[in-house]
């Protein structure tokens, strides 16, 4: 199946990313959000992004101007209609991704395939509400998508072979290494050994076995990762890890997988991380 054109639902972190990404592999790209100010922000940071790259002389001045020229903006669903391969990255909340498939499913052509961005849902429930089950799967970029390498290609339980590979064949024509997720489960591989590394750290600062900036230090230079617990938390937010969390402990009927006391404190709080800039290094850096 040619892919021509690619609808992005969802304007935030990573649906500007993944929008930037497809347009400057040269796919015409339609983003829609529930309001303009969304859109208007994610195409001034792709340019923002593709400005350094031009300073840097990765990216010239006219393959900038070219990959604005193919992203359309709309807040309107029914502009998705002539998207041959539609990816979703809108808020972590399974009910508004079902509903999203629905209205999809009424909008495109019955060869559209539906890929969905969540961290950590079950795939084959959101193929179940959509309409078409054996055009859906999971595709899973990591942030920041303009840079990170890796796609986790998730199978629903009702994605057909042909979905399966047009998806990975999309993915590697955006310049990213797949991975096959073969079974839906929870997290899929990444996020599953992440987020319980995640919930032991912010176990290990609230017994105050060490502190924010040794126990990152530790897991930087004793595990040679690149980043520690706490920046990757003061990055992404705690509201999604908080979340994805919750999804885990309730999917794998285990309360330790469950945010400790001190994620859910700071998330009460409003300390989010990234929207707010209140993260652990503000607060716990001794
Ligand atoms: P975000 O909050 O930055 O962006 C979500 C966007 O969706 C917002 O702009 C919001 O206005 C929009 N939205 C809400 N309802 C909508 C609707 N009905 N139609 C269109 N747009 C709508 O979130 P994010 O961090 O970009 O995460 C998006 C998805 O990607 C989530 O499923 C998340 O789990 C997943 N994800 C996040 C990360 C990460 O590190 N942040 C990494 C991989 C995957």
């Amino acid at each position: 199946m040619a892919i021509k054109t690619i609808g992005v639902i969802g304007a935030g972190m990573m649906g500007g990313g993944i929008a930037q990404v497809a347009a400057m592999s040269g796919y015409n790209v339609i983003l829609r959000d529930i309001d303009m100010k969304y859109l208007d922000k994610a195409v001034a940071n792709m340019d923002k992004f593709m400005a350094r790259s031009v300073e840097k002389g990765k990216m010239t001045e006219e393959a900038r101007q070219a990959t604005l020229k193919r992203i359309t903006k709309t807040t309107a669903l029914e502009d998705l209609a002539p998207a041959d391969f539609v990816i979703e990255a809108v808020l972590e909340i399974i009910d508004l991704k079902k509903e999203i498939f629905q209205g999809l499913n009424k909008v495109c052509g019955p060869n559209t395939i539906f890929a969905t961005n969540t961290s950590s849902m079950s795939v084959t429930e959101i193929a179940a509400a959509s309409g078409r089950p054996d055009k859906v799967c999971g595709m899973h970029f990591f942030n920041p998508a303009q840079i990170m390498k890796l796609v986790e290609v998730i199978h629903a339980t009702q994605s057909s072979d042909e979905t399966i590979a047009t998806t990975i064949e999309l993915a590697k024509s955006f310049g990213k290494t797949t991975v096959e997720v073969k079974k839906d489960s929870p997290g899929f591989i990444v996020n599953r050994l992440l987020f319980p590394h995640m919930t032991e750290a912010a176990r290990l600062l609230q017994e105050g076995v060490a502190s924010v900036e040794d126990i990152d230090t530790a897991i930087k230079l004793g595990l040679n990762y690149p980043m520690g617990p706490f920046e990757m938390f003061d990055m992404g937010g705690i509201e999604l890890s908080t979340q994805i969390m919750d999804y885990f402990a309730q999917e794998f009927n285990d309360s330790h997988y469950a945010p400790p006391l001190i994620l859910k404190q700071r998330l009460r709080a409003g300390l989010i991380g990234r929207k707010t800039g209140e993260g652990f290094y503000k607060y716990d850096k001794k």
